[in-house]
């Protein structure tokens, strides 16, 4: 009576490896031998990470398997048994399958180690979760970008880096593709908004791979930082949005220039003429202080978008500030403000446009001056910082409330009724042009301070050169 031949079943016990912590069964079925079913556990770990799923020890009992490979094999793992090894620890039929299957499963975990050497060290985050979005694989790339250990990161929820709402649209992806299995999901390039364990919020690209293990699907996210690449992106957007605001800028500009210039000129002729009363005069008046406001702005806005290049020279530049200063002294004093002058270092000689700079100090002490209708003081500072000649203007005024100080530098940002938003983003691009910065300080309750930079040694222009970092800009 011939009888089919019986798989053998093999039960073999390795410690430690997390890819066998999912019950794995592997049938071989090696030429003229019985199949043999493969089943490998990973040892129960101490503190199972939830989420993982670990085969349930009942499938071990002996009765189950011929053969229940531990003990050595326990402590020492498979694939650090040579088949010869295997060969001394088993005999009889079983084992010829044992060295292959060692062979094999050498293979695979060189395989595998060679895997989880690229995922664990890849740059980019990788970051595998189950079908309840309980995060089951984090790597080093992850947590890098997240802040978050390994250990501290396996078992939670993804919400832990991807908060609401975008945790929800990326449910729904999921819940989408397990219902449909329609893998629209998959492999494509998406952006989306995670969270750092510090709180901070940045944007990050994100493709998504999915495997299924044992009737269990795992979601694979593959994920970059790209906040430097969206603030560029940003700036590229901005910057041709502002080519575009610029030509009409300019063009409107040009067109209104000369109908304001004689509509302010017959105002001024008729202002001096006898036949008008009073209350004409007054209007009149009106009129022209009127134009030449509008005549300010569109000197503004076309110096904007059209100003002459920087022209450098050696020089002090403690001597530009005195001549602002000069400007500014009368209209200072009538004000109720007071100037103060510190001079923490001496500054050497540095190169730079005495025109432009004298506009930028201008336009500071401008905006300090309308920061404190009810007068104050102002202090200037200069002083060698690093490799920079700087110059602080510091005001005792309103300051800059916190959604005030992100967009000052904002063409066309303004608080005020008759502001054009234009001053200090010109003067951001005269610093920039010039190696140089400028930035601004605002400790609550104490006024503003706002600051330029020019650097000693003569620099090439720092293309968009942006303020330091713990400063508003
Ligand atoms: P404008 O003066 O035409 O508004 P600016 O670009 O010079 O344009 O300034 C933009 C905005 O920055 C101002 O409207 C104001 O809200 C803010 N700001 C500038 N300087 C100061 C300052 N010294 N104190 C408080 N706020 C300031």
């Amino acid at each position: 009576m011939t009888t089919e031949p019986k798989p053998i079943r093999i039960a073999i016990v390795l410690n430690g490896q997390e890819f066998i912590c999912h019950a794995v069964t592997l049938p071989f079925s090696l030429e003229g031998y019985p199949p043999v079913d493969l089943v490998l556990y990973g040892r129960q770990p101490e503190a199972p990470a939830p989420g993982l799923t670990v085969n349930p020890l009942p499938d071990l009992h002996p009765e189950g398997f011929d053969l229940i490979l531990d003990g050595q094999f326990m402590t020492a793992g498979l694939p650090d048994f040579s088949p010869e090894q295997v060969g001394n620890l088993v005999t009889g039929p079983a084992a010829r399958y044992l060295k292959t299957l060692v062979c094999q499963l050498q293979e695979l975990r060189q395989e595998q180690e060679i895997n989880s050497g690229i995922t664990m060290s890849a740059a980019d985050a990788l970051i595998t979760i189950n079908a309840d979005h309980v995060i089951v694989g984090y790597n080093r790339g992850a947590e890098q970008m997240f802040g978050y250990t390994r250990a501290e990161a396996l078992g939670q929820d993804l919400k832990l880096i991807i908060p609401p709402p975008y945790k929800e649209v990326h449910v729904d992806y999921l819940r989408r593709y397990l219902a449909t299995r329609e893998a629209r999901v998959l492999g494509r390039q998406r952006r989306l908004t995670a969270r750092r364990r510090d709180g901070q919020e940045f944007p990050l690209s994100i493709s998504f791979s999915v495997a299924e293990i044992q009737g269990n699907l795992y979601f694979t996210a593959i994920m970059r930082d790209i906040t430097e690449y969206k603030a560029m992106e940003d700036r590229v957007l901005q910057s041709e949005r502002l080519a575009a605001v610029g030509n009409t800028v300019a063009h409107i500009a040009h067109e209104i220039k000369n109908p304001l210039l004689i509509i302010g000129g017959f105002a001024r002729q008729l202002l001096k003429a006898p036949e008008f009363d009073d209350q004409a005069r007054r209007k009149l008046s009106i009129i022209a202080e009127e134009v030449s406001h509008l005549e300010e702005m569109v000197a503004e806005m076309r110096d904007f978008v059209r100003r002459p290049p920087t022209q450098k020279r050696q020089g002090q530049i403690t001597a530009v500030v005195e001549e602002a200063l000069e400007l500014f002294q009368d209209t200072f004093r009538e004000h109720h403000i007071k100037v103060r002058q510190v001079e923490e270092t001496p500054l050497p000689p540095v190169s730079f446009d005495p025109k432009q700079v004298h506009q930028v100090l201008i336009n500071l002490f401008k905006n300090a001056l309308e920061a404190m209708p009810e007068g104050g003081e102002i202090t200037i500072t200069s002083r060698v910082k690093g490799a920079n000649a700087e110059i602080s203007v510091s005001d005792t005024g309103v300051g800059l409330a916190p959604e005030v100080a992100g967009n000052i530098f904002q063409p066309y940002f303004t608080t005020k009724t008759k502001g054009t938003g234009l001053g200090l983003a010109i003067c951001q691009n005269i610093m920039a042009e010039h190696g140089g910065c400028l930035f601004a300080d605002s400790p609550p309750g104490r006024g503003a301070t706002f600051t330029i930079q020019l650097p000693l040694k003569e620099t090439s222009p720092a293309a968009g050169a942006s303020p330091p970092e713990e400063n508003h800009g």
